[in-house]
């Protein structure tokens, strides 16, 4: 009998046998979205690069600011975003200035143009607190400052801040390279003929986008039917080619679970029994230097296996910074049962209401119901020392949404 462990043990075993990031590429920052960042990146210059106004506007020397009452100023030009003034504001003088546009020197506040009155040539303006509407120098980075550390997943946002420093390259990490197929007799190709007896393959599709999700690239190995040689033979093409390989089904202790004898061939494998529901069966091992994971066969199951614990080993290996996924509590509407000394995870649907987050089950929670992953927006953990939950109690609830 595999031992028996606790979710958080797989993990940590799990993590700490993952090696350290794979190595780092350059890529344009029109492709870098959702990749992760290799190095830090540091700013070369202040940005903005000069102060510089933030409205439409008459800019003036604070000097010139009448304290009641109004005065006039002459208009000597106009500032474009782009130009640059070449002489300097003198006393009662004013330069029409557009947003973006340098201060011109003599001048520390910028009027909008609807507060001001002009004239042909000169402009009439009232009292005005000294030195508003400037964007000051250096105010969004500082030059020598670490703008975005290594690590971080690459968001529009980030990528709009590196683009502004004038960088058009990055080093981010490679994408884990992930092998992947399904094992089973019964298992058929979508878009093909099924012979009677046969299930459509759901968990290579699902869990192909669940290895994107994560940053890796998948390398479709297809569907590898329960027979010693071919397993075998496809394994090891798989090992071969992959930092990782994920397979589903066949780790159960069926007859014909082969997945099992044919690693303990071709490298070392680890079987446990993680103390979980659903998704008991979990198998860990290495191909060479090739890090495996059998998952179980039922849908719901291998999601799950797969979101607790290839997924932190795949954002590891991928270089991210953060290995854990948003969770917060939230109030159940209905009662739950729930067994001691495991962990439990029933699909959810969460929403906030009344001022609160609050979620119920979608419905029946077997492991073959995948529809209850597609009803339902959040997992519902149950810690371990719990017993059954009354409605109206908080349990911690992990969002499905993938934040990229
Ligand atoms: P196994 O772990 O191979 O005994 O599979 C457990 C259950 O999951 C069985 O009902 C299988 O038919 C089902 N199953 C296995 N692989 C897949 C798959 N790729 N897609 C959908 N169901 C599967
Ligand atoms: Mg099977």
């Amino acid at each position: 009998m595999a031992p028996m462990i606790s979710v958080r043990e797989g993990q940590e075993r799990i993590l700490g046998q993952v090696a350290g990031p794979v190595p780092p590429e350059m890529v344009p920052v029109t492709r870098a979205r959702g990749r992760v960042l290799a190095a830090d990146v540091e700013a070369p210059f202040d940005v903005p690069p000069a102060d510089n106004s933030a409205v439409d506007g008459y800019a003036i020397g604070s000097a010139d600011i009448p304290a009641s009452g109004t005065r006039e100023l002459d208009v000597i030009g106009d500032l474009a975003a782009g130009a640059v003034f070449a002489g300097a504001l003198r006393a009662g003088q004013t330069l029409r200035i557009m947003t973006g546009a340098p201060m011109p020197a003599g001048a520390d506040t910028v009027y909008p143009q609807e507060v001001v009155e002009r004239t042909g040539d000169r402009v009439r303006v009232g009292p005005i607190a000294k030195g508003v509407n400037v964007r000051m120098r250096g105010e969004d980075v500082e030059t020598g400052g670490i703008v975005i550390e290594r690590g971080a997943v690459l968001r529009p946002q980030e990528i709009g801040l590196i683009t502004s420093l004038g960088l058009w390259q990055l080093s981010v990490y490679r994408r884990p390279r992930v092998a992947l197929l399904s094992t089973g007799d019964e298992v058929a190709e979508p878009g093909t003929p099924r012979r009677p007896g046969q299930i459509y393959d759901a968990n290579r599709f699902a869990l192909r986008g669940s290895i994107e999700q994560c940053g890796g690239e998948v390398l479709d190995l297809g569907i590898v039917p329960d027979v010693h040689a071919e397993l075998s033979g496809r394994l090891r093409e798989a090992a071969d080619m992959a930092d990782v390989v994920v397979t589903s089904g066949g780790v159960s202790v069926g007859a014909y679970d082969l997945v099992k004898t044919v690693l303990g061939e071709l490298g070392t494998i680890d079987f446990w029994q993680v103390a979980m529901q659903p998704g008991r069966p979990l198998a860990f091992g290495r191909i060479g230097d090739t890090t495996f994971f059998g998952l179980p066969g039922n849908p719901v199951a291998s999601l799950l296996v797969f979101m607790l614990f290839v997924r932190p080993a795949l954002w590891k290996l991928g270089g991210r910074r953060r290995l854990a996924p948003p969770s917060w509590q939230a109030r159940t509407t209905e009662p739950l049962r729930k067994r001691t000394g495991r962990r439990e995870f029933k699909r959810g649907v969460l929403l906030y209401r009344d001022g609160d987050w609050q979620v119920r089950t979608t419905g029946p929670q077997g492991s073959g119901i995948l529809s209850s992953m597609v009803t339902g927006n959040c997992l519902i953990v149950l810690e371990e020392d719990r017993g059954d939950v009354a409605a109206g109690e908080r349990v911690t609830v992990e969002p499905f949404a993938e934040p990229f």
